[in-house]
């Protein structure tokens, strides 16, 4: 099975979807691709792919890319690779991507089940964003402009989840998850 989650910048995806590994530990990370540099403390190959605004390009051109965005001045994408030898051999992937992305794989995968992670109120978004400190201020401007349109977005996804208390998320996150493995799916809303 295939689990796309988005949700704007500074909602905490990151968070969630690590405490979702570790609570679900068959589900497997895709690890996109991205133009952007890497912040402190993120791994070549771990977090993400890194690569030379050519390099992406070359690899766009080969067809390398099952889905493929441009978000605050960069490219990020999921590779073939990441996804379809996985998806093959029967196990279950997570992507975390953004909006533009989650649409083209509602058409490419349209039994991938998709999440949407809303923040409780959209000021939450601009106070984590300064508070972890990993973007510019200008970056942070255009993140927050984005998000408004991811906002009005969440109708498009067939769950919501809302992350306001952190472990009462990832316990509903871990729920979808769990249903939809099972064949058993929970109610979209909460
Ligand atoms: P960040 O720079 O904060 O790591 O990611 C910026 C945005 O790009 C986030 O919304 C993240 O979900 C999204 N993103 C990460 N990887 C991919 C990808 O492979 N494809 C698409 N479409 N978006 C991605």
């Amino acid at each position: 099975m295939v689990f796309v989650i988005t949700g704007p910048s500074g909602v905490g995806k990151g968070t969630l979807i690590r405490a979702l590994l570790q609570q679900v530990p068959e589900l497997e990370l895709s690890v996109s691709a991205t133009t952007r540099h890497a912040r402190p403390g993120e791994t070549q190959g771990v977090h993400y792919h890194f690569l030379a605004d050519e390099e992406f390009q070359r690899r766009f051109d080969a067809g390398e890319f099952v889905e493929s965005a441009g978000y605050s001045g960069r490219r990020y994408g999921t590779l073939r690779s990441e996804l379809e030898d996985r998806v093959q051999a029967g196990r279950s992937v997570v992507l975390e991507i953004e909006l533009q992305g989650a649409r083209q794989v509602r058409e490419t995968v349209p039994d991938a089940v998709q999440i949407f992670i809303a923040p409780p109120t959209p000021d939450t978004l601009r106070l984590r964003l300064v508070g972890r400190g990993t973007d510019s201020s200008d970056d942070i401007e255009r993140r927050l402009g984005v998000a408004e349109s991811e906002l009005a977005a969440r109708d498009e996804f067939a769950y919501v989840v809302v992350n306001d208390r952190l472990e009462e998320a990832v316990a509903r996150l871990v729920e979808i998850v769990r249903g939809e493995m099972t064949g058993r799916p929970v109610p979209s809303t909460e």
